[in-house]
């Protein structure tokens, strides 16, 4: 047989017939020279936009001196960042892993062993939510639970409850002598950026506290600025035990973190787990630089400002085309936009207008855009959102007609 792919990657991704060659900030520059305005931020990634000198700098800088040395020696800029994420959060120890899924893992481990360094192995149960994403390893998986990504892949791996997201009487049911904690995103991204009401978080950790569970918010997508403070569990006044970190944590250089508690980390012994590549000199000077960045004076202001002229402005779009759009929600810049017309044909609508969106559960499009992103640019993509709507409302007239 000979060989016929016209691609040779794994051909898992839909991917749009389009490639990129350069970023400035929230722009893209794609192969045949036409820019695009980039609400994707590599979903959740760039949150410094793309090639921020300074980042661009203190990688060159690290790659003259150090890329790789394993964890069989100290890490002196590895432990300078788990000090600062440490001291901006509630958290006393963080594993420096290479993406959401492994920082999720991670979660994971430390909440089975925590019950079982205790003496209670049988606890080993950790109730999740409907639409959830947790990942794509086998254990993520099956923490997700969504039918659709496990199909195929064997039986999931065991010890994962779920329930419907803001259901407190299920979450009480559900918990039992071998729950081991429970599991939730500090507001739900690829399902649909859907949130459970704060009231349901306090809950939660009042359950926990009352039956000796840990606690994790799975904060991979809103954590590192995206919801408008450094960790959206600081808006929901709500404090997890364990919080996996990853998309944002680089500014695009891969690299993933699992924070946690003293006590919540009380199982974790040399060998209990590991990973060649976690806190990798090259990700963590990426990670320090991000959040040199991140913590300067006003960058969650100007954060939660555009944050709100972006909501203002698409709630006036959506009340402009009823037939297109319904709804805005999420917080800080990771925007939801229910679509009443398939939400794919949206995004595919607003690519025809050279601004870059993602799908979600819930046919919503995600706004993702860098938290650098300025008010101009987010009026051009408010107008070319309006643009787009036209142009699907202009379809759907012909449709009627015809
Ligand atoms: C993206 C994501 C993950 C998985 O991260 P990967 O880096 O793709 O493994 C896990 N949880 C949440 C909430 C995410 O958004």
């Amino acid at each position: 047989m000979t060989k016929s792919a016209t691609s040779h990657l794994l051909p898992v991704f839909a991917r749009v017939d389009l490639g990129f060659e350069r970023g400035e900030g929230a722009w893209l520059i794609a192969t045949n020279g036409e820019r695009y305005l980039d609400f994707t931020s590599g979903v959740a990634v760039n949150a410094l936009g793309h090639a921020h000198p300074y980042l661009v700098a203190a990688l060159q800088e690290q790659a003259t001196k150090l890329w790789h040395m394993s964890n069989l020696f100290k890490s002196p800029d590895g432990e300078r960042l788990a000090a600062r994420l440490c001291e901006q959060s509630f958290a006393d120890f963080v594993f420096f892993a290479n993406s959401g899924a492994e920082a999720m893992e991670c979660a994971i481990k430390i909440t089975r062993r925590y019950h079982a360094a205790k003496g209670r192995p049988e606890r080993y149960r950790i109730i999740t939510f409907e639409g959830a994403f947790h990942g794509r390893t086998l254990g993520t998986l099956a923490a997700t639970g969504s039918p659709k990504y496990l199909e195929g892949f064997g039986p999931p791996l065991d010890g994962f409850d779920q329930v419907a997201l803001g259901d407190l009487d299920a979450v009480k049911k559900a918990i039992g002598p071998q729950t081991a904690g429970i599991l939730i995103e500090a507001l739900q991204g690829e399902g649909g950026v859907r949130a459970a009401p704060h009231a349901f978080f306090k809950a939660l950790r009042q359950l926990c506290d009352d039956n000796g569970l840990l606690l994790i918010f799975d904060e991979v997508q809103t954590g590192m600025g995206r919801t408008g403070e450094l960790f959206a569990y600081k808006r929901l006044g709500v404090t997890p035990d364990v919080m996996p970190l990853a998309k944002a944590l680089g500014g695009g250089f891969p690299i993933g973190a699992c924070l946690a508690t003293a006590e919540a980390a009380s199982g974790m012994t040399p060998g209990s787990h590991g990973s060649t590549f976690g806190g990798n000199p090259l990700a963590v000077a990426a990670a320090n630089a991000v959040l040199d960045v991140m913590l300067k004076p006003g960058f969650f202001e100007h954060a939660q400002k555009m944050s709100l002229l972006l909501k203002q402005k698409l709630a006036s779009v959506v009340d402009r085309y009823p037939k297109v759009l319904t709804e805005v929600r999420g917080e800080g810049l990771l925007i939801g936009l229910k679509a009443v017309v398939p939400s794919g044909d949206l995004v595919n609508a607003l690519r025809d207008q050279k601004l870059l969106t993602v799908g979600a559960g819930d046919n919503v499009v995600r706004f993702l855009p860098p938290l650098i992103v300025t008010e101009a640019e987010i009026e051009e993509a408010v107008q070319r959102l309006d643009r787009a709507c036209a142009a699907l409302s202009g379809n759907q007239l012909k449709q009627a007609a015809g």
